[in-house]
């Protein structure tokens, strides 16, 4: 894995919370340093297998100049997102913001912003217990592939499963969808939330009946356990209706907390 790296490109625009600097233009420098494995591209001398520096020049000049923003933060995030949808081989993108002129009255040589924004592989289990069951399971099917930052990778077949809590009273049609994003966790859960929404989702009993519900069975190999998010999934390893159609579409995906790969846990949950 290698990075290739853009230094303080220099560029007069207008951004800032005050009205003066909408239309005052001042001076930004933007810093990226974009991950990739570029080892075909030197072992061929090839630009055209790797991220090519003077493009990642000119989509930071397209996104500072295009628009006018509040925030450094947003101009930092437009161009982290502008460079991983242009490179689909850079697997992360860290970008700074530096505004070495800021109206603050102080003595400093920068005011600055940085993000680091990586592609991951992301499982989702999706379920309905409601209504045309199919069509829900399509609709937040298409709306997924749909989201900036979001791209469909597969899709497994919609089971039939019996209700699992002992709350909900149908039967549901389950599935399990991977995708690459490269939004932040929480970000994305916002996301499954809009379209549970969308999708006329109502949130009755906990486990009860519903039309869709969306959730995230893996984040990469990430870890995460906090008030919002439990990732890996609380209970996936306990449900065959995660489980079955995940082993469809990532047999061989290793869960992050247990070691094993997810056709030995739905093997296990079988007991096989
Ligand atoms: P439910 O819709 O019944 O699955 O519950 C959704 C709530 O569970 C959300 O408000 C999240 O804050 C929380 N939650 C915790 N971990 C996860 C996860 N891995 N995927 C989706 N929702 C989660």
């Amino acid at each position: 894995m290698g990075k290739v790296i853009v230094k303080k490109l220099k560029i007069k625009t207008c951004h800032g919370v005050n009205d003066f600097e909408k239309v005052k233009p001042q001076l930004f420098e933007f810093s990226a340093e974009v991950g990739c494995d570029f080892y075909a591209a030197a072992r061929e001398d090839d630009i055209s297998l790797t991220v090519s520096y003077a493009k990642v020049s000119k989509l930071i000049t397209a996104v500072a100049t295009g628009q006018v923003y509040d925030l450094i933060e947003t101009l930092a995030c437009r161009c982290a997102e502008a460079i991983l949808d242009a490179f689909p081989q850079a697997v992360s993108a860290r970008v700074r913001v530096d505004k070495p002129h800021a109206p603050v009255k102080a003595k400093f040589s920068s005011m600055a912003a940085e993000v680091f924004l990586k592609r991951e592989r992301v499982f989702l289990s999706l379920g309905s217990s409601l209504g045309d069951k199919k069509a829900y399971l399509d609709f937040a099917v298409k709306r997924l592939s749909s989201v900036h930052g979001i791209t469909l990778k597969k899709v497994s077949s919609y089971i039939e499963t019996p209700p699992y809590g002992g709350v909900a009273g149908n039967t549901f049609l389950n599935a399990c969808a991977e995708i690459e994003t490269y939004l932040p966790p929480h970000a994305l859960l916002c996301e499954l939330q809009k379209i549970e929404q969308e999708g006329e989702r109502t949130r009755e009993l906990r486990w009860g009946d519903r039309t869709l519900d969306i959730d995230i069975i893996f984040y990469g190999r990430q870890i995460i356990c906090d008030d919002v998010l439990t990732v890996p999934h609380a209970d996936y390893a306990n449900r065959a209706f995660v489980l079955a159609p995940l082993a469809q579409i990532a047999p061989s995906f290793i869960c992050p907390l247990s070691g094993k790969t997810v056709a030995a846990m739905y093997g296990e949950l079988c007991g096989d």
